[in-house]
């Protein structure tokens, strides 16, 4: 595996892999990977005979009050994680190398990026697109692998790469992968270390409180009354706060106050002992999971 930092040397390494007609996906990440981010990675192999992950703490798309200065680097693990599933490519860019001085850019998707973590954390949205936009130049993949326990987020990026008529990766060629969950069913997430033991026990509370409220929607409760009584059920298990807790279509994440004949998605957002984890499920696809 190649680790690379700067653009000039990217754009080399990228062209020396393609040679002789070699596919490239891309698995953007921030780094501090668990097996959440190697399933992607593995998709990704499957899909492309060459792989390039790119890690990078992107600061846009953190607000002023959030965990950037925090959030968890471990570049030496990382790397020998990415060893040893036969990356090709680690582009590891810093941060003046991917907004030099007079960086005056930034994308807004409309509509899609408003509601559930659009509202919660205002910009952080336009700072996921516009970094996305810049990586699919930068590496120009075939592919491109997100996972889908950044629901919202995937579909942004999908809104995003057929407004702007994307070609490397094509809108068709990015590919949302199943969340990854612990043996408890808690999302991944490298969040989830800043958990203390008691708050990780009670963080499990997330994902069962969302099934019970998907078999209750699906089975034809009031869907108002179900998201409140989630709300009360987390902050009944040890969450200090709910970001919120919503029901959307799945494609254009429109909030619902009803489930209709398209797919809907049960979003949540919610706090313990300071950390914020985010988790979604499908409503009418499947009652289990994804
Ligand atoms: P992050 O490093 O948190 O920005 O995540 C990088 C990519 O990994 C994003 O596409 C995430 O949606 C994806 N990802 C993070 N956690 C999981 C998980 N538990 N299962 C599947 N994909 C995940």
């Amino acid at each position: 595996m190649q680790t690379i930092t700067r653009l000039e040397m990217l754009r080399n390494a990228v062209g020396v892999l393609r040679t002789n007609g070699k596919t490239l996906a891309l698995v953007p990440t921030m780094g501090a990977l668990h097996e959440g981010h190697l399933t992607l990675v593995r998709e990704a192999r499957r899909r492309a005979d060459h792989v390039c992950v790119s890690i990078f703490v992107n600061p846009t798309q953190f607000a002023p009050n959030e965990d950037l200065d925090a959030y968890p680097r471990q570049m030496a693990e990382d790397t020998a994680m990415l060893e040893a599933e036969e990356v090709s490519l680690l582009w590891a860019p810093a941060v003046t190398e991917m907004y030099p001085g007079g960086f005056a850019t930034s994308i807004t998707v409309a509509g899609i990026s408003d509601n559930f973590c659009g509202a919660s954390r205002p910009g952080h949205f336009d700072g996921v697109a516009s970094v996305v936009c810049k990586l699919f130049n930068q590496v120009q993949p075939d592919i491109a692998c997100f996972g889908e326990k950044d629901w919202q987020q995937l579909a942004v990026i999908r809104r995003m790469a057929r407004d702007l008529d994307l070609t490397l990766p094509k809108p068709e060629a990015i590919a949302g992968i199943p969340t990854v969950r612990e043996a408890d069913g808690l999302a991944m997430s490298s969040r989830n270390r800043y958990l203390s033991p008691a708050d990780r026990q009670n963080a499990a509370s997330l994902p069962q409180a969302m099934q019970v409220a998907i078999a209750r929607i699906t089975t034809g409760a009031d869907v108002a009354a179900t998201l409140a009584a989630l709300e009360s059920s987390l902050l009944g298990s040890g969450f200090n706060s709910v970001d919120y807790a919503g029901l959307a279509d799945a494609d254009s994440l429109a909030p619902l106050d009803s489930l209709g004949t398209r797919p809907a998605r049960l979003l949540v957002a919610a706090r313990i002992g300071g950390t914020r984890l985010i988790d979604n499920m499908p409503v009418i696809a499947a009652r289990g999971m994804s």
